[in-house]
């Protein structure tokens, strides 16, 4: 299934140009054109869907199953040890391209990658509810 007027569906196709590097039935992997750093990538499931939650879980798999490679592919090609895989689920949370999508960013000593990552604090009883919450909508969890 594919979404006529997105980017990353015309990429699959062909009509949107892509430095490819990594292809399968169900997967696709480019550089990103606006990179954070050099080898910034982009893999995505070639189906259309806009976030995980709205994914096939096993759409999602095939692409969590390429990751290994991928990610070790590109550290050995830009020579670093460290990553972030970073996804991006809505317009909140920064994501733009509304097909789903995993970047992988390289990390070097002194980049001045930062994420804006202000941790707080649970009131007291606070955890144990979301937490109760949370698994309350997960039938695995009961
Ligand atoms: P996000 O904010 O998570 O939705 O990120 C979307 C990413 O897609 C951005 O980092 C863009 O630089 C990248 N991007 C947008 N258009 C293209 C394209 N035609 N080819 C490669 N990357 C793209």
């Amino acid at each position: 299934m594919s979404q006529p007027d997105c980017v990353f569906c015309k990429i699959v196709s062909g009509l949107i140009p892509s430095a490819r590097v990594y292809e399968n039935e169900n997967v696709l992997a480019f550089l990103d054109i606006g990179p954070i750093a050099k080898g910034h990538l982009l893999v995505i499931p070639k189906q259309h869907f806009t976030s995980v939650d709205s994914c096939d879980p096993k759409v999602l798999a095939s692409v969590a199953m390429v990751l290994p490679e991928i990610a070790k592919a590109l550290k050995d090609a830009v020579n670093v040890k460290d990553y972030n895989i970073l996804c991006n689920n809505g317009k909140l949370a920064g994501q733009v391209v509304e097909h789903l999508h995993f970047h992988i960013i390289p990390r070097t000593l002194g980049d001045e990658i930062r994420w804006n990552w202000p941790s707080a604090k649970y009131p007291s009883g606070e955890i144990e509810k979301i937490a109760a919450r949370i698994s309350a909508k997960l039938d695995s969890c009961h």
